[in-house]
């Protein structure tokens, strides 16, 4: 629901300074100082020409003045002020209603609670409003050659850390992860875990939806009157990417390479589980940086490959890596980098797109 300020913000004309609340068209000159005014009061009279009001930051500005004057500005002497400077009308004045006017709308519904909206809610008394709940999200890894992370894996075993790094990606993106067993690779068992998995608000299955002839995912999904929508991405990682709806659940079937399913979750699932989450702005931020060194990829594809971001967000720097497998790169690079699929070639010092890790 969208909220309203409840009252004119400020709701009196409010000095951003500590000094002395004056009439513009007195100054420079001496003035006598005829009270103070803190924050958390009003001043009972009215100032006269000639005449200063001490004031604190966020004080009400007494009526008759027009301006403050910051203290580093001004010189005391005894009960008078010297002001060696001219004022400008207003300043340093926050006039009432600037921020906001009573009945506005302040906060649009749709939107995910920052820490600043949670300020402007606080701010305007609403301490109890209606937000959407957290989407619930399946998680499935499937994979014959996948083992549970408390277990010692043969040499032809990987632990399943699919799993873990969607769990984490769902939760910073505002869902509540739900791990499932991972799915065997046959249709019975991938079966059993779609059907729990679609009892949730969104399932996400990691691994199955390549060519290989252990890859059921699809078939089993096909067995549920899935509609799908796409399968198929022209990014790398990521090509085999499924997404659709069955059983009147949204599903995503992301490739199993570790970067695949982190990179795909990112670019296409996030967005899906935030839509799911209420919200209205779905976006994907792609700024540019320059690169440390000449770049060069295959063209065809865009392409996201780990990087390393300088600490002021403006170089970047690929990181090497082995391939879509490679965890231990992953954990080196706070980027990607997006390579455009009609280029080939970057030089040093080149705008690249990246995507924030
Ligand atoms: P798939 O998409 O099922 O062909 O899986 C591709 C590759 O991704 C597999 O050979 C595994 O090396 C890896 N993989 C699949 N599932 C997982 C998982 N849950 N955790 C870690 N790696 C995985
Ligand atoms: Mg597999």
């Amino acid at each position: 629901m969208d909220a309203a300020a409840d009252r004119d913000s400020p709701a009196l004309a409010r000095s951003v300074r500590d000094g002395y609340a004056v009439r513009a068209s007195d100054l420079p000159g001496q003035l006598e100082i005829i009270g103070e005014v803190r924050a958390g009061e009003r001043f009972a009279g009215e100032l006269a020409a000639g005449q200063a009001v001490e004031i604190m930051t966020g004080a009400p500005v007494p009526s008759g003045a027009d301006a403050v004057v910051m203290i580093e500005h001004t010189r005391r002497e005894g009960t008078r002020v010297v002001i060696d400077r001219a004022a400008e009308a207003h300043q340093f004045i926050n006039p009432r209603g600037c921020e906001a006017v009573a009945h506005e709308v302040v906060l649009h519904a749709g939107k995910r609670l920052d820490y600043a909206d949670i300020a402007l809610l606080a701010a305007i008394g609403q301490a109890r409003v209606r937000v959407y709940r957290r989407p619930v999200v399946a998680i499935v890894a499937t994979g014959d050659e996948i083992v549970d992370i408390h277990e010692f894996p043969e040499e032809f075993q990987i632990r399943n850390s699919n799993a873990y790094s969607l769990a984490a990606q769902v939760a910073r993106a505002g869902g509540t992860p739900h791990v499932l067993p991972v799915a065997r690779d046959t249709v019975e068992h991938t079966r059993e875990m779609i059907v729990q998995g679609l009892g949730a608000d969104l399932l996400l299955l990691s691994g199955g939806v390549s060519a290989g002839k252990y890859d059921v995912v699809e078939e089993v999904l096909a067995e549920f009157g899935a509609q799908v929508y796409f399968d198929r991405v022209l990014i790398q990682p990521g090509q085999p990417l499924v997404f659709g709806l069955a059983c009147g659940k949204y599903f995503f079937g992301l490739p199993g390479n570790p970067s695949s399913t982190m990179v795909t979750f990112e670019v296409f699932a996030r967005a899906a589980l935030e839509l799911l989450a209420g919200q209205q702005e779905i976006a994907l931020h792609l700024p540019l940086a320059r690169l440390t060194c000449e770049f060069r990829h295959r063209p065809g594809l865009t392409r996201f490959l780990p990087a390393r971001l300088s600490a002021d967000g403006s170089q970047v720097t690929p990181v090497n890596w082995h391939g879509s497998g490679d965890i231990p790169a992953l954990t080196r690079a706070n980027a990607y980098l997006v390579a455009d699929p009609d280029r080939a070639e970057y030089a040093c010092g080149e705008l690249i797109r990246i995507l924030l890790k």
